[in-house]
């Protein structure tokens, strides 16, 4: 009977943790997780599923009926901190006083969650290991237990009794929720890790082609939406292949790299550079009309042309580069590719009159 309820409440435990970490990770992407209403939420999400808990207790005798009502509370404390942990609490506490009636051991349950709630939030803040603070957070429950069990059950062996069991349940539970949240975490980080690097050109550590185009798509359709300007900026290093040929590759590779670090000070924060690959860069200007646009090419193409490139130990090397611009401000005459052929055809027109300079076609 006991292994059964364990099996059901574990069950029940595994569903919940996966089901909310799905949904989080949902809203995650909308909203800022470290915003009060994201904690409120985790902790009104949590706190329900206390309460689910509550309704599948581990009946260890006729009058022992365990739940595993903290572990939500912990899990809550460990994913936000306070705020949703005490939440969590208050939920738990308003719907243990609405279903059951006014008793000395209800009022002892809910002091005994209300303190948790607190505690489990201000462990969570501690500057302690992440898998410590659940096994802290155990500790201070089977501390309340332990208090709560004396005041309101007569009797040391009674009492002793039902203690030894309600630990036991929590130390499973506890370890049960820590490797199962654990590896949910884990599996989150290798995942945004991957994304990342899958975005990431790895020599500049610029955005690459994958980006481009992704970020290419999100801003044509906010500024169609929006009814604002964007350009683009195609760049090419002028007489490239003569720097791999005079210093060798990796002084090319070494050279694009400060390229890109040359590109990164000279554009705003909202402009986003990227390398599409050899010694072909782009950059994506927000909200930026063609004159704009001609200022910050113009700003990056003097930057390059006055920067000192240093390759092998300190061998300094001058460079230019050539560019196209492409506005587009009628977004039903054009397409993303029509503004990346305009910029193409800019950045040929730049290299045919002799490289070093900015050229751009009409406005799309
Ligand atoms: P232009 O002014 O006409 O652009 O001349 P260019 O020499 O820059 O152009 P070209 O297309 O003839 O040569 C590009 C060179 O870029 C050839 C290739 O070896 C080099 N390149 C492409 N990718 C990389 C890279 O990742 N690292 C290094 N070091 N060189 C690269
Ligand atoms: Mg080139
Ligand atoms: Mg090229």
């Amino acid at each position: 009977m006991v292994l059964r309820d364990f099996f059901i409440n574990f069950c029940i435990l595994c569903t919940g943790i996966f089901l909310l970490y799905l949904l989080f990770r949902k809203i995650r992407h909308r909203v800022n997780s470290s915003s009060v209403s994201f904690k409120l939420a985790t902790g009104l999400a949590q706190g329900l599923f206390g309460v689910l808990l509550m309704q599948f207790g581990i009946q260890f005798s006729k009058t022992v009926l365990i739940d595993l009502r903290s572990i939500p509370i912990m899990i809550a404390a460990q994913v936000g901190g306070p705020i949703p942990s005490i939440v969590a609490a208050v939920v738990i506490t308003v719907f243990r006083f609405a279903s059951y009636p006014y008793s000395t051991s209800a009022l002892v349950n809910a002091a005994i969650v209300l303190i948790a709630g607190v505690s489990f939030g201000w462990v969570a803040r501690a500057s302690i290991r992440r898998q410590h603070k659940w096994w802290t957070m155990a500790a201070i429950f089977s501390v309340l237990l332990g208090l709560g069990i004396h005041i309101v059950i007569p009797g040391w062996k009674a009492a002793g009794e039902i203690y030894v069991q309600y630990v036991f349940s929590i130390v499973m539970a506890t370890y049960f929720t820590r490797f199962l949240v654990s590896y949910l975490w884990r599996s989150q980080d290798a995942l945004d890790q991957l994304k990342e690097v899958s975005r990431k050109d790895f020599l500049t550590g610029l955005k690459n082609t994958r980006a481009f185009n992704e970020e290419m798509n999100r801003i044509y359709d906010q500024a169609k939406a929006q009814r604002e300007p964007l350009s683009l900026l195609i760049i090419d290093i002028d007489y490239f292949k003569q720097i791999n040929d005079t210093y060798g590759h990796p002084a090319g590779d070494e050279v694009l790299k400060q390229v890109g670090d040359v590109f990164l000070r000279a554009c705003r924060s909202v402009d986003i550079v990227c390398r599409n690959g050899g010694e072909e860069f782009s950059v994506i200007l927000p909200v930026c009309d063609q004159i704009r646009a001609k200022q910050v090419a113009e700003r990056i193409r003097s930057a390059v042309e006055t920067n000192i490139f240093v390759v092998n130990n300190d061998k300094p090397i001058r460079l230019t580069v050539s560019m196209g611009i492409s506005t587009v401000t009628a977004f039903h005459s054009t397409s993303i590719d029509r503004i990346t052929q305009f910029a193409d055809e800019g950045l040929y027109m730049a290299k045919q009159s002799g490289r070093n300079r900015v050229c751009l076609k009409e406005a799309l």
